[in-house]
Protein backbone atom coordinates (compact mmCIF):
# COMPACT_ATOMS: atom_id res chain seq x y z
CA UNK A 1 0.00 0.00 0.00
CA UNK A 2 1.64 3.52 -0.87
CA UNK A 3 1.00 5.94 1.35
CA UNK A 4 0.99 9.71 0.49
CA UNK A 5 3.43 12.26 1.85
CA UNK A 6 0.96 13.67 4.22
CA UNK A 7 -0.19 9.94 5.71
CA UNK A 8 3.32 9.09 6.19
CA UNK A 9 3.53 12.67 8.39
CA UNK A 10 0.48 11.97 10.57
CA UNK A 11 2.11 8.02 10.89
CA UNK A 12 5.47 9.20 11.82
CA UNK A 13 3.70 11.71 14.54
CA UNK A 14 1.43 8.74 16.05
CA UNK A 15 4.52 6.62 16.15
CA UNK A 16 6.56 8.89 18.16
CA UNK A 17 3.71 10.72 20.03
CA UNK A 18 0.75 8.05 19.90
CA UNK A 19 -1.81 7.39 21.67
CA UNK A 20 -2.76 11.10 20.01
CA UNK A 21 -5.73 12.62 18.89
CA UNK A 22 -6.99 14.06 16.08
CA UNK A 23 -7.28 17.31 16.97
CA UNK A 24 -4.08 17.34 18.54
CA UNK A 25 -2.53 15.47 15.21
CA UNK A 26 -4.28 18.45 13.20
CA UNK A 27 -2.94 21.02 15.15
CA UNK A 28 0.63 19.49 14.61
CA UNK A 29 0.34 19.61 10.73
CA UNK A 30 -1.64 22.72 11.20
CA UNK A 31 -4.59 21.47 9.45
CA UNK A 32 -8.18 21.26 9.86
CA UNK A 33 -9.72 17.96 11.54
CA UNK A 34 -11.91 17.82 8.71
CA UNK A 35 -9.15 17.80 6.18
CA UNK A 36 -7.24 14.93 7.68
CA UNK A 37 -10.53 12.65 7.96
CA UNK A 38 -9.75 11.32 4.67
CA UNK A 39 -6.41 10.49 5.68
CA UNK A 40 -7.47 9.16 8.85
CA UNK A 41 -9.98 7.06 7.56
CA UNK A 42 -7.45 5.10 4.90
CA UNK A 43 -5.17 4.89 7.94
CA UNK A 44 -7.62 3.11 10.21
CA UNK A 45 -9.20 0.91 7.88
CA UNK A 46 -5.98 -0.60 6.37
CA UNK A 47 -5.51 -1.49 10.03
CA UNK A 48 -1.91 0.56 10.38
CA UNK A 49 -3.12 2.74 12.66
CA UNK A 50 -5.81 1.42 15.47
CA UNK A 51 -8.40 4.39 16.84
CA UNK A 52 -9.69 4.21 20.69
CA UNK A 53 -12.62 6.51 21.73
CA UNK A 54 -11.41 8.71 24.84
CA UNK A 55 -7.43 7.39 24.13
CA UNK A 56 -6.75 8.18 20.46
CA UNK A 57 -4.86 7.03 17.53
CA UNK A 58 -2.09 4.94 17.84
CA UNK A 59 0.22 2.65 15.69
CA UNK A 60 -0.54 -1.05 15.03
CA UNK A 61 2.90 -2.34 14.40
CA UNK A 62 1.77 -4.00 11.26
CA UNK A 63 2.95 -4.33 8.26
CA UNK A 64 0.20 -3.40 5.30
CA UNK A 65 1.73 -6.74 3.77
CA UNK A 66 1.37 -8.60 7.02
CA UNK A 67 -2.46 -7.00 7.54
CA UNK A 68 -3.37 -8.08 3.75
CA UNK A 69 -2.54 -11.57 4.57
CA UNK A 70 -4.06 -11.75 7.78
CA UNK A 71 -7.32 -10.36 5.63
CA UNK A 72 -7.31 -13.14 3.28
CA UNK A 73 -7.29 -16.14 6.23
CA UNK A 74 -9.94 -13.56 7.91
CA UNK A 75 -12.27 -13.91 5.46
CA UNK A 76 -14.10 -17.29 5.13
CA UNK A 77 -15.49 -19.02 2.38
CA UNK A 78 -19.57 -19.39 4.01
CA UNK A 79 -19.26 -15.60 3.45
CA UNK A 80 -18.57 -15.13 0.15
CA UNK A 81 -19.63 -18.20 -1.69
CA UNK A 82 -22.16 -18.51 -4.57
CA UNK A 83 -25.29 -20.61 -5.22
CA UNK A 84 -24.18 -23.82 -6.52
CA UNK A 85 -25.36 -25.30 -9.78
CA UNK A 86 -26.21 -28.85 -9.57
CA UNK A 87 -27.31 -31.46 -11.74
CA UNK A 88 -28.24 -35.01 -11.01
CA UNK A 89 -25.46 -37.89 -12.58
CA UNK A 90 -28.05 -39.36 -14.66
CA UNK A 91 -28.58 -36.16 -16.66
CA UNK A 92 -27.57 -35.64 -20.49
CA UNK A 93 -24.73 -33.84 -21.63
CA UNK A 94 -27.12 -32.16 -23.91
CA UNK A 95 -29.04 -30.60 -20.86
CA UNK A 96 -25.63 -30.31 -18.75
CA UNK A 97 -24.88 -27.53 -21.34
CA UNK A 98 -28.41 -25.96 -21.68
CA UNK A 99 -27.67 -25.49 -17.70
CA UNK A 100 -24.56 -24.08 -17.83
CA UNK A 101 -26.41 -21.13 -20.24
CA UNK A 102 -29.01 -20.99 -18.52
CA UNK A 103 -27.69 -20.54 -15.13
CA UNK A 104 -24.53 -19.08 -16.75
CA UNK A 105 -22.11 -20.97 -15.10
CA UNK A 106 -18.88 -22.74 -15.99
CA UNK A 107 -18.89 -25.56 -13.88
CA UNK A 108 -21.66 -27.81 -12.98
CA UNK A 109 -21.99 -30.28 -9.62
CA UNK A 110 -23.38 -33.28 -10.54
CA UNK A 111 -25.39 -34.75 -6.93
CA UNK A 112 -27.34 -37.67 -5.71
CA UNK A 113 -30.72 -37.29 -3.67
CA UNK A 114 -30.13 -35.58 -0.79
CA UNK A 115 -27.74 -33.37 -2.72
CA UNK A 116 -24.43 -35.33 -1.83
CA UNK A 117 -21.83 -34.53 -3.67
CA UNK A 118 -20.54 -37.38 -6.80
CA UNK A 119 -18.67 -35.40 -9.37
CA UNK A 120 -18.11 -32.03 -11.38
CA UNK A 121 -18.28 -31.12 -14.59
CA UNK A 122 -16.77 -28.47 -16.27
CA UNK A 123 -16.49 -27.18 -19.94
CA UNK A 124 -14.01 -28.70 -21.29
CA UNK A 125 -14.97 -31.71 -20.16
CA UNK A 126 -18.15 -31.66 -22.16
CA UNK A 127 -16.78 -30.09 -25.00
CA UNK A 128 -13.76 -33.21 -24.66
CA UNK A 129 -16.89 -34.96 -24.86
CA UNK A 130 -18.32 -33.68 -28.56
CA UNK A 131 -15.00 -34.75 -30.26
CA UNK A 132 -15.92 -38.00 -29.83
CA UNK A 133 -19.11 -37.72 -32.10
CA UNK A 134 -21.50 -39.69 -29.81
CA UNK A 135 -24.98 -38.70 -29.05
CA UNK A 136 -25.11 -35.47 -26.38
CA UNK A 137 -28.77 -36.51 -25.96
CA UNK A 138 -28.00 -40.01 -25.14
CA UNK A 139 -24.89 -39.91 -22.59
CA UNK A 140 -25.02 -38.95 -18.87
CA UNK A 141 -22.38 -36.80 -17.33
CA UNK A 142 -21.74 -39.10 -14.87
CA UNK A 143 -19.79 -40.81 -17.59
CA UNK A 144 -17.27 -37.98 -18.23
CA UNK A 145 -17.39 -36.24 -14.67
CA UNK A 146 -14.65 -35.78 -12.87
CA UNK A 147 -15.53 -38.37 -9.81
CA UNK A 148 -15.46 -38.61 -5.80
CA UNK A 149 -13.23 -38.76 -4.57
CA UNK A 150 -10.88 -36.68 -6.65
CA UNK A 151 -13.09 -33.44 -6.30
CA UNK A 152 -11.33 -31.13 -4.53
CA UNK A 153 -13.74 -29.02 -2.54
CA UNK A 154 -13.78 -26.47 0.57
CA UNK A 155 -16.18 -25.74 3.62
CA UNK A 156 -17.96 -22.68 4.83
CA UNK A 157 -15.15 -21.97 7.59
CA UNK A 158 -11.99 -22.45 5.56
CA UNK A 159 -10.50 -19.23 4.61
CA UNK A 160 -10.87 -17.41 1.28
CA UNK A 161 -7.23 -17.97 0.84
CA UNK A 162 -7.34 -22.16 1.36
CA UNK A 163 -10.03 -21.94 -1.36
CA UNK A 164 -7.96 -19.55 -3.93
CA UNK A 165 -4.68 -21.54 -3.20
CA UNK A 166 -6.74 -25.09 -4.11
CA UNK A 167 -8.21 -23.39 -7.21
CA UNK A 168 -4.24 -22.61 -8.22
CA UNK A 169 -2.71 -25.71 -6.87
CA UNK A 170 -5.59 -28.00 -8.68
CA UNK A 171 -5.94 -26.16 -11.64
CA UNK A 172 -9.25 -26.22 -11.28
CA UNK A 173 -11.78 -23.14 -11.76
CA UNK A 174 -14.08 -23.99 -8.76
CA UNK A 175 -14.48 -25.77 -6.08
CA UNK A 176 -18.00 -26.93 -4.44
CA UNK A 177 -18.26 -25.90 -0.59
CA UNK A 178 -19.31 -28.63 1.61
CA UNK A 179 -21.14 -29.91 4.46
CA UNK A 180 -20.29 -33.11 5.47
CA UNK A 181 -22.62 -35.52 7.35
CA UNK A 182 -21.65 -38.81 8.83
CA UNK A 183 -23.65 -41.57 6.76
CA UNK A 184 -25.39 -44.62 8.66
CA UNK A 185 -22.59 -46.81 7.53
CA UNK A 186 -19.91 -43.93 8.47
CA UNK A 187 -19.14 -43.29 5.45
CA UNK A 188 -18.87 -39.04 5.20
CA UNK A 189 -21.32 -37.95 2.91
CA UNK A 190 -20.76 -34.31 1.61
CA UNK A 191 -23.74 -32.01 0.72
CA UNK A 192 -22.96 -29.48 -1.66
CA UNK A 193 -24.22 -25.98 -0.30
CA UNK A 194 -22.44 -23.47 -2.46
CA UNK A 195 -19.63 -22.82 -5.00
CA UNK A 196 -16.37 -20.83 -5.18
CA UNK A 197 -14.85 -19.75 -8.48
CA UNK A 198 -12.19 -17.58 -9.72
CA UNK A 199 -15.19 -15.10 -10.10
CA UNK A 200 -15.61 -15.27 -6.04
CA UNK A 201 -11.71 -14.60 -5.37
CA UNK A 202 -11.27 -11.65 -7.45
CA UNK A 203 -14.54 -10.10 -6.27
CA UNK A 204 -13.21 -10.40 -2.80
CA UNK A 205 -9.83 -8.79 -4.14
CA UNK A 206 -11.56 -5.69 -5.88
CA UNK A 207 -13.69 -5.35 -2.39
CA UNK A 208 -10.38 -5.49 -0.29
CA UNK A 209 -8.92 -3.33 -2.76
CA UNK A 210 -12.15 -0.73 -1.88
CA UNK A 211 -11.60 -1.09 1.91
CA UNK A 212 -14.47 -3.36 2.31
CA UNK A 213 -13.98 -6.58 4.90
P1 LIG B 1 -12.23 -25.97 -17.83
O1 LIG B 1 -12.72 -27.29 -18.30
O2 LIG B 1 -13.14 -24.85 -18.25
O3 LIG B 1 -10.77 -25.74 -18.13
P2 LIG B 1 -11.47 -26.58 -15.10
O4 LIG B 1 -10.06 -26.12 -15.27
O5 LIG B 1 -12.17 -26.24 -13.82
O6 LIG B 1 -12.41 -26.01 -16.23
O7 LIG B 1 -11.53 -28.16 -15.27
C1 LIG B 1 -10.44 -28.93 -15.69
C2 LIG B 1 -10.66 -30.38 -15.27
O8 LIG B 1 -10.67 -30.46 -13.84
C3 LIG B 1 -11.98 -30.99 -15.72
O9 LIG B 1 -11.76 -32.31 -16.15
C4 LIG B 1 -12.87 -30.97 -14.49
O10 LIG B 1 -13.76 -32.07 -14.41
C5 LIG B 1 -11.87 -31.05 -13.37
N1 LIG B 1 -12.32 -30.25 -12.19
C6 LIG B 1 -12.94 -29.06 -12.18
N2 LIG B 1 -13.20 -28.65 -10.92
C7 LIG B 1 -12.72 -29.62 -10.11
C8 LIG B 1 -12.67 -29.80 -8.68
N3 LIG B 1 -13.17 -28.90 -7.85
N4 LIG B 1 -12.11 -30.93 -8.21
C9 LIG B 1 -11.59 -31.85 -9.06
N5 LIG B 1 -11.60 -31.74 -10.39
C10 LIG B 1 -12.15 -30.65 -10.92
Amino acid sequence: MQLTKRQEHILDIVKTEGPITGEQIAERLNLTRATLRPDMAILTMSGILEARPRVGYFYSGKKPGRMLAEKLHQVLVGEIKSVPVVVPENCTVYDAVVTMFIEDVGTLFAVREGGYLEGVISRKDLLKFTLGGQDINKLPVGVIMTRMPNVVYVESEDSVWEAARKLINHEVDALPVVKEFKGENGMSLLEVIGRISKTNIARVFVELGEGNF
